[in-house]
């Protein structure tokens, strides 16, 4: 179980990246191309502190949400 962005609900703010304390959400801006941010299932514990600060509620956990 991990949590997932939604790329249909995701505006690319990228609040959630330094907000994550396993740097588990990928810098999606890195080569400076807009890319949407991506959760690593390996570094990821559920903690949900990306979810709870995501302003469109882009973010919840696998079989926890609609997937649209
Ligand atoms: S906080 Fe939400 S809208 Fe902003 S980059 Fe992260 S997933 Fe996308
Ligand atoms: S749920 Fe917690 S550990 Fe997983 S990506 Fe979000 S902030 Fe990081």
């Amino acid at each position: 179980m991990a949590h997932f962005i939604k790329n249909d609900f995701c505006v690319c703010c990228g609040v959630c990246v330094p907000e994550c304390p396993h740097r588990a959400i990928s810098d999606f801006n890195a080569f400076g191309t807009v890319e949407y941010p991506k959760i690593s299932a390996e570094r990821c514990d559920d903690c949900g502190a990306c979810a709870a600060i995501c302003p469109t509620q882009a973010i919840c956990v696998m079989g926890g949400c609609p997937m649209t």
